[in-house]
């Protein structure tokens, strides 16, 4: 189980207009992060699933959600030569 507290000390992205970090892993399962929560210096990367599982919890505590989501559909696919 990881800490918010050591979170603290490797992020340096802004709050605001922040831009998904490729780097991002879910805190839980390791996972590609597609949704980001921010709460002033902390970050807390999640996969979508575990994102989404926290969402409601970690609105009611104040944390901004950035969902990148949308992005899981962008990329382009390995097997587009398939055909
Ligand atoms: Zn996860």
């Amino acid at each position: 189980m990881s800490t918010l507290t050591e979170l603290q000390e490797t992020t340096t992205e802004p709050v605001n207009g922040r831009e998904r970090n490729l780097m991002d892993r879910c805190e839980r399962c390791g996972a590609e992060s597609f949704i980001v929560f921010t709460k002033g210096s902390m970050t807390l990367p999640a996969c979508r699933h575990h994102g989404l599982e926290w969402e409601a919890k970690m609105l009611l505590t104040e944390w901004i959600m950035w969902d990148y989501t949308h992005l899981l559909n962008e990329r382009p696919s390995v097997s587009a030569n398939a055909d």
